[in-house]
Parts: structure tokens; C-alpha cells; sequence
């Protein structure tokens, strides 16, 4: 398929260069931790980094489900590291972020799914840099009885947990999840502590259409969620999901338009929206709002 071959000039991005990336790629390393930015090979990592917003990845670097558009690895994940809480603290205090993103690999393998490694890396965030506020972006913790409860005790700004695609996709796309089992989970986070903002986001270009796009904002929007993301689908290799179309330009300001009629707080939706594309800017934004 040609489509696929070349990218439309909307999702070129230029190679990193800047000093600040390679301090940010510095400060990463020394503290021995994963990102997604280089995990996903991000297209935006020169702009992010260029900013010291790295999105951190825990518990981990190989993921215990296997879904078709990731390029994380899928197996048997090792032992959790006992002191990547502080770890992940000292490098958010080192970069200075008034704002980060944490997010995990899936951890089906662990009892309660990873959420105390989650709520101790909270709090040692919180410790080290208390003006910092807070975003995770977490797993479904499918089956994990109590875990969300310990994740949303920790008390995180924004709780963030994506749907990736619409309901019809997800036995070839999200294998392992279940749609209705995200919107649920992101419901309960509301209705346990509805000061924590809740946020989700979708790939397009996937093959869903533009109804179905429309019906997850209406089921998100009756989770009471507030933020939404909406990004281009790229596949990672010629192994993952194929990508069915490049959504333009146009068509995204439309979704975003939509969105915002339909009263999510903040909506960011383009071709280079990540669910961590922005994040830091946007909820500064709407706390000065
Ligand atoms: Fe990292 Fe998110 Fe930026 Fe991508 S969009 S480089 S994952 S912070
Ligand atoms: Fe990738 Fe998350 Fe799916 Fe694991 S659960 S394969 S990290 S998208």
C-alpha cells in the first residue's frame, strides 16, 4: 500500500538536535529508566525532550499483554524494582517539571496489577517535588480487585487511562481488554475522588469511522471524563496493525470541534497528539484558567 509507505508532509517532524534533548536524554540514563518516548520510538520526542518532557515508564519494559499497534515488547516481565519510585522522583526533581507523565507497561502478572508500585511512585514524586503536579497513565487492572483504589488513593492530578480505539476494533487491536471494563474504570476513579481530573484518548486511522469516533466521546462523556486525546495511528512495523488511512488535518480539527461541543475540558486531537503530547502545557493552562 503507497498510502502507507510515505507519510503525508502533516506528520514530518525533524530530527532532534537541541542541547535540552540530549540533557533530558542524560538525565533519563542516569537514572536507568524506560520512557515511552523512546519505547514507542514517538515521533515527537525532538519537541517533547527539547522541553525536559519526558513521559517515564515503570515496572518495567516488557508488557504482559501484546496488543497490535504496540511496540513494546510482550513476555514475561523481571522482579519490580524496589527503588524506581525514588528513582523516577530524583530524575522529575533533576529536569524540573512542573508537570510529568507516568505511565507502565500492563502487569497482568502481579497481584494487584502494579498499583502499589504506582501510588509509592506517586508519593515519592510528591515528596520530591511537591509542587509538581501529576499525570498517570495507567493499565486497565483488569481482574485486580482493590487496585484502582490504591492507585486513586495516591491521589494523582489527572488520571488517564486510553480506550486506543472504538469498541468494534478492539478484539484485533486491544486484545485482552475490554471496552466497556476502561469506561467503568474510568467512571469509578470520578465517583471515588471527583476532584482528580479523568482524561482518554483514541488512535485514528485504524479503520474505526467517524460515528463510532463520535459514540466513545458520548460514552467517555458519560464516564464524566474530562480530557481527551485523539492521534494518528503509525505503525510501528510491518508487523503491527496496518494502517488504514491518514486521517487530515481537517478531519482532526473537526473531532477536537466535536469534542469540545460535547463539554471535555480540554481536547487536544491532531495528527502528533500522544496522550502525554502537551500535557504538561494544557493542564498548566487549565489551572490558570
Ligand atoms: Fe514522549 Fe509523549 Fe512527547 Fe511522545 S508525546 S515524546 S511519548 S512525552
Ligand atoms: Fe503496549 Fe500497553 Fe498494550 Fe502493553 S498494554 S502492549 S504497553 S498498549
Amino acid at each position: 500500500n503507497p498510502v502507507q509507505r510515505r507519510k503525508p508532509e502533516w506528520l514530518r517532524v525533524k530530527a532532534p538536535t537541541s542541547r535540552t534533548y540530549h540533557e533530558t536524554r542524560q538525565i533519563v540514563r542516569d537514572h536507568n529508566l524506560s520512557t515511552v518516548c523512546e519505547e514507542a520510538a514517538c515521533p515527537n520526542i525532538g519537541e517533547c525532550w527539547a522541553k525536559k518532557h519526558a513521559t517515564m515508564m515503570i515496572m518495567g519494559d516488557i508488557c504482559t499483554r501484546a496488543c497490535s499497534f504496540c511496540n513494546i515488547a510482550t513476555g514475561k516481565p523481571g522482579n519490580l524494582n524496589p527503588f524506581e519510585p525514588t528513582n523516577v522522583a530524583a530524575a522529575v526533581k533533576k529536569l524540573g517539571l512542573e508537570h510529568v507523565v507516568i505511565t507502565s507497561v500492563d502487569r497482568d502478572d502481579l497481584e494487584d496489577g502494579g498499583a502499589q508500585h504506582f501510588a509509592e511512585t506517586i508519593q515519592a514524586i510528591r515528596e520530591a517535588s511537591p509542587g509538581t503536579t501529576i499525570e498517570i497513565l495507567t493499565p486497565d487492572f483488569r481482574r485486580k480487585d482493590d487496585a484502582l483504589e490504591v492507585v486513586v488513593a495516591a491521589k494523582p492530578d489527572v488520571f488517564n487511562h486510553n480506550l486506543e480505539t472504538v469498541p468494534r476494533l478492539y478484539t484485533e487491536v486491544r486484545p485482552g481488554a475490554r471496552y466497556f471494563h476502561s469506561i467503568r474504570l474510568l467512571d469509578k476513579v470520578k465517583q471515588i475522588d471527583p476532584t482528580i481530573f479523568t482524561k482518554s484518548g483514541i488512535m485514528v486511522g485504524l479503520g474505526e469511522g467517524r460515528e463510532e469516533v463520535f459514540q466513545v466521546m458520548d460514552d467517555l462523556r458519560s464516564a464524566d471524563v474530562d480530557f481527551l486525546t485523539i492521534g494518528q495511528y503509525l505503525q510501528p512495523t510491518a508487523k503491527h496493525h496496518p494502517i488504514d488511512r491518514f486521517v487530515t488535518p481537517d478531519e482532526f480539527s473537526e473531532y477536537e470541534r466535536r469534542a469540545y461541543n460535547k463539554d471535555f475540558l480540554v481536547v487536544s486531537a491532531s495528527p502528533l497528539t500522544r496522550s502525554s503530547y502537551h500535557a504538561d502545557e494544557d493542564f498548566q493552562r487549565l489551572r490558570k484558567a
